[in-house]
């Protein structure tokens, strides 16, 4: 989830948002932008949630592993304590999205783009 985007971190056009939006990637509500996690494991890779733990050798999450690799060479990542009841609340990855500036998930879209129906499959997985 998103209130409000930071220019100096992404400047995305109108085109970005509006090819978001037609996916169900991105709701707008009172002017508030709403972007949804595809789980590109972004965020858990460099802003761990209250609950996460760095592996300092992996530099990411210990929690974090990959769920799917992709045909265009890409990985889905899934959170292996995110179901838990003593940390759900805390868990960020396949919430709202907030870092949809993050490289990473922007690799994956980027990737998809050309591929919609590969787009929707990909937001299809749980
Ligand atoms: S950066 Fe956003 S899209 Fe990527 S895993 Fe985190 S919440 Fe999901
Ligand atoms: S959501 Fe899970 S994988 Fe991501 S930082 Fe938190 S505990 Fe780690």
């Amino acid at each position: 989830m998103i209130g409000e985007i930071t220019p100096e971190l992404w400047s995305p056009s109108q085109a970005e948002l509006d090819l978001q939006a037609e996916h169900g990637l991105l709701s707008v509500r009172d002017e508030t932008l709403f972007f949804k996690c595809i789980r590109s494991g972004g965020c858990c890779k460099t802003n761990l949630c209250p609950v996460g733990e760095l592996d300092q050798t992996a530099q990411q999450c210990r929690f974090l592993h990959p769920h799917k690799n992709l045909d265009t060479g890409h990985t889905l990542y899934r959170c292996t304590i995110a179901h838990e009841q003593h940390t759900q609340a805390a868990c960020q990855i396949s919430k709202g999205c907030c870092m949809p500036w993050s490289q990473a998930r922007n690799d994956l879209l980027n990737a998809h783009k050309s591929d919609l129906a590969n787009l929707i499959a990909v937001l299809n997985i749980e």
